[in-house]
């Protein structure tokens, strides 16, 4: 299997093929930037901290590299239900860097290679290898695109523009012009970063101090993880030493613009990248840029903005909420303009990138093309933003592009069953106009997504696809059943005629149960506590599911020909034979497809194959 690109996505796919057994090389321009955090170096935060304790469920790497390299750790919505509460942290960029690379390094079945893919080599509709900028040739049986935002990648700030995939990299031409070739469809997106600034050329006096979580949270399972997983590349001089995650955090510091901020920017609209049409590409609607910010939020005397530490080893700072194109003179005016920030020396001006992506919706679930077999794509060449949503993408990318090596079923995560479906069926079914960003009001099912069920929620996917370690799985096993019998004992055991499970839904958290309970891990009691007082919410999400259940399990066959069914609308029957749905489920999803068109499939595809598993191709 040949992965291009050693990005978020990038590096998931390659351990997941390669922890699978596959013979896997990975090649990317340049191995000094493997995953690199192009914009701030956090992970984590509302929905996309429950997607990294789904990667960790599956086997991924970004929960324990993250725990290892971060310098400070909050747990978001701490006030609020624990369904919506999300772990985020605060990474040392150049730590999760190396961190990550070692981890390749150290990987068997894997080959890391530094050379730029070029093109693709196709053979009668299939992918059989990349061409590179080195004159060198690669042979695969499958290939996963994790390219971001570098395909013929174009910066700008004002009028100056630069290309490349981001600041001090390459931009990725040929290998757009490869894939036009072979009938995927590119168009273009944009997304912004702010400046990174000097930290001792700032004033935190006059800043307010953000601390981390005394007791962090954590993003991987540490309790069934085994205790060599824990390295930190720079602690001690060791290669692989062990270190306490959560250990000597860093603050942040906080402050915001001034009607000053505002004036200059107004007054500079017209030079913006963004704002004076330089710009093609449709940028983050959730993520704006400080001119969005003035100009949507017109009445918003003043806007937040924080200081986050690039690491432990660096002074530089980045500037959380003042993402511009404006050209650097007025980025200078605009930082000046900031308590705290009078006198800060910008050490890397804020810009903005427009990329190629292709729309997802040419994509079965398992993320293989539909027009090009053995081809996968992950990551933000997919549409999405955000290294939670590449990771994921990467990781189940790497699995199928394995699976279908080996001619076996794809893994495909159901809605209800995680983000990462959620994200994934949205991409495939839905497509996206502007970058995808996963949020917790995109899941239907969301209550069953606490960030603690993870492990429990996805086990027998990680059985059936072998993603953990003997070890690992027998620990989750474990501690899976161990939840189980907890949860049906304290419903169980009576203390004056009340069950347990009735005294922690009246008297919350703060109920008295019994000790040998207590004595439990932290993580077997967290959930089995989420499960009694949520439980009647839990039934009713169950029982919605079960309803959706039948349509969802339905396979539709991938040589189904929509345009002869009888009683079928056109509409749909066009639509259907365009995005070539992989179940009922996913074609009820598709807009213009009604109730009545998926009855008439139901009756038609049960009669003709029965509700059985289609051996897949997809
Ligand atoms: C300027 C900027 C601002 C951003 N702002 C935000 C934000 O505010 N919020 C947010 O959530 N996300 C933001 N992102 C997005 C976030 O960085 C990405 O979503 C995430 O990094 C995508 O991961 P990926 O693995 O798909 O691609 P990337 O992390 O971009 O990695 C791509 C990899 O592919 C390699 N590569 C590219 N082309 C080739 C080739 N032809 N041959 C070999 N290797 C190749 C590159 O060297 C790189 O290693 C921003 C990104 C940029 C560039």
């Amino acid at each position: 299997m040949i992965i291009c690109g050693a990005g978020h996505a990038g590096v998931e796919a390659a351990l997941a093929a390669a922890r699978m057994g596959a013979s896997t090389l990975l090649l990317s321009g340049n191995i000094d930037t493997i995953a690199q955090m192009s914009c701030n170096p956090a992970i984590g935060g509302q929905a996309k901290g429950q997607m990294v304790r789904e990667i960790d469920a599956l086997g991924g790497e970004m929960a324990i590299n993250t725990d290892v390299t971060a310098i400070q750790f909050r747990l978001l919505n701490e006030s609020k239900g624990p369904a919506v509460q999300s772990p985020r942290a605060q990474c040392d960029k150049k730590a999760y860097q190396f961190r990550l690379k070692h981890t390749l390094e150290l990987q068997e079945n894997l080959q890391i290679f530094q050379a730029t893919v070029t093109g693709l080599i196709f053979e009668s509709g299939r992918v059989t290898g990349a061409h590179t900028n080195l004159d060198i040739d690669f042979f695969g049986r499958s290939v996963v695109i994790t390219t971001g935002t570098f395909l013929r990648g174009l910066m700008h700030i004002g009028q100056n523009k630069n290309e490349g995939g981001r600041l001090g990299d390459f931009s990725s031409k040929t290998l757009s012009a490869s894939l036009i070739e072979s009938g995927i469809v590119l168009n273009r997106l944009k997304t912004g970063t702010p400046p990174r600034l000097l930290g001792r050329s700032i004033d935190f006096t006059k800043m307010q101090e953000q601390r981390g979580d005394l007791r962090p949270t954590l993003f991987a399972f540490h309790d069934t993880r085994d205790p060599g997983d824990l390295f930190h590349v720079e602690h001690t001089g060791e290669v692989r030493a062990g270190w306490t995650p959560g250990t000597q955090q860093v603050s942040c510091w906080m402050t915001h613009t001034t009607t000053e901020s505002a004036q200059i920017v107004r007054d500079n609209l017209k030079k913006s990248a963004l704002y004076g049409g330089e710009i093609e590409g449709i940028g983050p609607r959730y993520c704006p840029s400080i001119e969005d910010k003035f100009v949507r939020f017109a009445d918003k005397p003043r806007h937040l903005l924080f200081l986050e530490p690039e690491g432990r080893s660096t002074n530089e700072y980045y500037v959380n909420g003042l993402s511009t194109s404006l050209p650097f003179d007025i980025q200078l005016d605009l930082v000046h303009s900031v308590p705290g920030l009078e006198h800060a020396e910008i050490l890397r001006p804020a810009y903005a990138v427009e990329y190629d992506f292709a729309q997802p919706t040419q994509l079965f679930p398992s993320l293989e093309s539909k027009k090009v077999e053995n081809l996968f794509f992950a990551g933000q060449i997919n549409g999405t933003s955000g290294y939670e949503e590449a990771a994921a993408q990467g990781l189940i990318a790497g699995v199928n592009a394995a699976q279908k090596v080996r001619g076996e079923a794809p893994l495909i995560i159901q809605r209800h069953e995680g983000y990462i479906g959620v994200l994934i069926d949205d991409l495939v079914t839905k497509g996206t106009q502007e970058p995808y960003r996963m949020f917790t009001s995109r899941a239907e099912h969301r209550l069953l997504f606490n960030h603690g069920s993870a492990e429990a929620r996805l086990l027998h996917h990680a059985k059936r696809y072998k993603l953990l370690s003997n070890n690992r799985l027998n620990r989750v096993e474990e501690k899976v059943g161990r939840i189980k019998r907890w949860t049906e004992s304290l419903e169980a055991t009576r203390l004056q005629g009340v069950s347990f499970g009735e005294i922690l839904r009246r008297e919350g958290r703060g109920a008295k149960l019994p000790e040998t309970f207590t004595a439990e891990t932290a993580e077997v009691r967290e959930e089995v506590i989420y499960r009694i007082i949520y439980k009647g919410y839990i039934e009713r999400e169950y029982r919605q599911v079960e309803k959706l259940a039948d349509v969802e399990k339905i396979r539709v066959p991938p040589d189904f020909d929509f345009m002869s069914v009888r009683g079928l609308r056109r509409e749909s029957a066009l639509k259907l034979t365009q995005f070539k749905p992989y179940t009922l489920g996913q074609a009820s999803r598709i807009s213009g497809v009604n109730p009545s068109d998926i009855s008439i499939l139901m009756v038609l595809i049960e009669a003709g194959r029965g509700a059985e598993n289609f051996p897949s191709s997809q």
